[in-house]
């Protein structure tokens, strides 16, 4: 992977613009650290953005922490209160938190220029920050947060010498810089890039999905936030007036203990209904999901909760109107009546769903709009162009011009 293969796809002046940063950063050592490989837009961000940096010089690790089960289940409430579920975070269980933590850092070598800390989960090894440049990137949406919760979270997140979330509405008060940077898809990804139409047509195949009606398609973790159970519901009134399938394909994330009791949820509520595909992909099911969102006649989003939601820019990008909650960081994408519509309810979001069913020729003008509205703004490129900004801007903080 090399920036030269963005020639044709990305502003050229962003290319000029990321190299002479890269020039300026070459041999200069870049730590990430999250808590999953696989599974969840962060693991998905992570896999295209290391090689990109290592391909201009900038020597870059991504490092993920070792958890036990108990942590990841204390680490998804944490999510899911910082997120806004009330839930209570008891002593013992930030106590968990902190001893995983504290080995991590015991056995992690995290020396190096600049060490991006995403998301809660491994957010306390700042308290073992020896040197260089410490940013926490908060990834998830933390609009409204349980005040509890981030008010023990926020004494460390603190002590980084800069946060950045994905969303102005996610700023809090914090008494060091915020920078917002939103995420990005990679277009030359096995995700992203372009597909045969016979490609499309094996994989509905292998999955044994007929084309022979609409498709309406949301690819998700199996995560309550998402709300599987809200999109069945709005295409059971769908269906009352249209003849349509519903694929809901999703995975599990290693650090995400909830996925087994939603997806069985999912099907118990689905059962009897054969026009109902759900699908439990395997980690790295990247062309398969890439084949769906190419395939589908409308892609849905319904998350009640979002940080950015990759999935909606990987739907747009592939011309598809997304209809999606008006949370997190959709209505970035989601331009209501342009790349697709926000959504508040079942109801609103079956209207959308038929509205779009009657009018192909919407859709399909929807679609287009929405893979520029990502290709100027969404691009991997774009957001290596910030990371490194920012880096820059954050080494020279007290310089009022700074020449690249
Ligand atoms: N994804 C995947 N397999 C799945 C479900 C999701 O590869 O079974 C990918 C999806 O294509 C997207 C990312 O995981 O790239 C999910 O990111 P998003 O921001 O939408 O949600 P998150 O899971 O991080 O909350």
């Amino acid at each position: 992977m090399t920036l030269e293969e963005y020639r044709n796809i990305a502003e050229p002046g962003e290319l000029r613009l990321i190299e002479a940063m890269a020039r300026r950063l070459d041999g200069r050592k870049f730590i990430h650290v999250n808590s999953t490989f696989t599974g969840g837009g962060v693991a998905e961000l992570l896999q295209r953005m290391v090689p990109l940096f290592n391909s201009m010089g900038i020597k870059t690790e991504w490092k993920v922490i070792k958890g036990t089960k108990p942590f990841f289940e204390v680490t998804k409430r944490i999510h899911n209160s910082l997120q806004g579920q009330g839930l209570m975070i008891t002593r013992r269980m930030w106590e968990t938190y902190e001893a995983v933590n504290e080995r991590n850092a015991q056995k992690m070598d995290l020396s190096a220029d600049c060490v991006f800390i995403h998301d809660p989960q491994p957010a306390m090894l700042i308290d073992r920050k020896k040197e260089g440049l410490w940013i926490w990137r908060c990834h998830i949406d933390i609009s409204a947060p349980d005040r509890a919760t981030w008010y023990i979270l926020k004494k460390h997140v603190e002590n980084y010498d800069a946060a950045i979330f994905s969303a102005a509405k996610f700023a809090q008060s914090l008494n060091i810089p915020q920078f917002m940077i939103t995420p990005s898809i990679d277009p030359l990804s096995e995700k992203n890039r372009d597909l045969t139409e016979e490609e499309v047509a094996e994989v509905y195949e292998r999955f044994g999905i007929p084309r022979d009606k609409p498709l309406i398609l949301q690819v998700s973790r199996f995560d309550p936030f998402k709300d599987p159970l809200g999109v069945m519901d709005a295409f059971f009134l769908v269906r009352k007036y249209h003849d349509c399938r519903l694929v809901l394909a999703g995975g599990t994330a290693t650090d995400d203990p909830e996925g087994e009791r939603v997806l069985a949820q999912v099907r118990e509520k689905a059962e009897g209904c054969p026009d109902i595909h759900i699908l439990l992909l395997p980690p790295f099911s990247d062309k398969e999901i890439n084949a769906l969102q190419r395939g589908a006649t409308i892609v849905l989003q319904k998350s009640t909760k979002e940080g950015f939601g990759l999935v909606v820019a990987e739907a747009l990008w592939k011309e598809r109107p997304v209809i999606a909650g008006d949370v997190g960081g959709i209505p970035l994408q989601v331009i209501d009546g342009v790349t697709g519509y926000l959504v508040h309810s079942i109801e609103g979001t079956a209207f959308r769903i038929r509205q779009l069913l009657q009018n192909p020729a919407l859709a399909e003008q929807m679609g287009r709009a929405g893979k520029e509205h990502i290709r100027r703004n969404f691009l991997i490129t774009g957001h290596i162009k910030h990371y490194l900004s920012l880096w820059i801007a954050m080494e020279n903080r007290d310089s009022s011009v700074i020449y690249i």
